[in-house]
């Protein structure tokens, strides 16, 4: 699962990327609106969390012009405070959700993971596949009631492919959305890391469909 900050404040901005990252996300920070917008159109991301006092462009013109091109990423707002009118404005621009500054981390980090579930259609907080468990809340990965130990980008790739269920992932999509901007993904590549899961989750707990992707093998 991969994350954009756009945040001008620097020290929120690191806070939030720092907290994100140990969360298991890939995240992309953007202390700007050119660089957000820029970032937004061009990357593939499964949250952003937006700050609407950005300079260069403001979040809620990015907010609506991402919406009319038709990205439908979930958008976490922050708003320098608790005003209703910046609140009913962002919603209506095409917020799924909203924070006033300041909040608590723990509050974010939980709001992000609901979005991040509805928009791939999870209902449940906790991620099940057969035997196998993945809790977004720690972070933890179970099979049959035993602890698995994950690198970070081992457990990136099984939190996509388990978000996203039965559904067949490419791996350009798998690319896309485990990896941070500028990260160099040479000797990293997917194949690795499902070859890599394979062998601590048992080979037949991904599927690969050749040419077209993976999937979660529930059986
Ligand atoms: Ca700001």
């Amino acid at each position: 699962m991969r994350v954009l900050v756009a945040e001008d404040e620097p020290s929120l901005a690191r806070q939030l990327t720092l907290t994100l990252r140990r969360a298991g996300y890939a995240v992309d920070h953007a202390a700007d609106g050119e660089r957000a917008d820029l970032l937004g159109n061009d990357e593939r991301y499964d949250a952003v969390v937006l700050d609407l006092g950005l300079p260069k462009i403001d979040g809620l013109t990015l907010l609506r012009r991402w919406r009319e091109a038709g990205q439908s990423m979930p958008v976490l707002v922050l708003t320098a405070r608790a005003s209703w009118h910046e609140k009913v404005l962002g919603i209506d621009s095409g917020a799924d959700d909203y924070m006033a500054k300041p909040f608590r981390m723990e509050e974010l980090l939980a709001r992000l993971r609901a979005l991040i579930r509805r928009s791939s259609g999870q209902i449940n907080p906790e991620l099940r596949c057969g035997s196998l468990v993945l809790d977004p809340r720690t972070g933890k990965v179970t099979q049959e009631g035993a602890e698995v130990k994950l690198t970070g980008h081992e457990f990136r790739v099984l939190s996509y492919l388990m978000h996203h269920g039965r559904r067949l992932v490419s791996q350009t999509e798998l690319t896309e959305h485990i990896y941070s901007q500028g990260f160099d993904r040479d000797s990293n590549t997917v194949e690795v890391f499902i070859a890599r899961l394979r062998r601590k989750l048992g080979f037949s707990s991904i599927e690969t469909v050749r040419g077209r992707g993976y999937r979660m093998n529930a059986s």
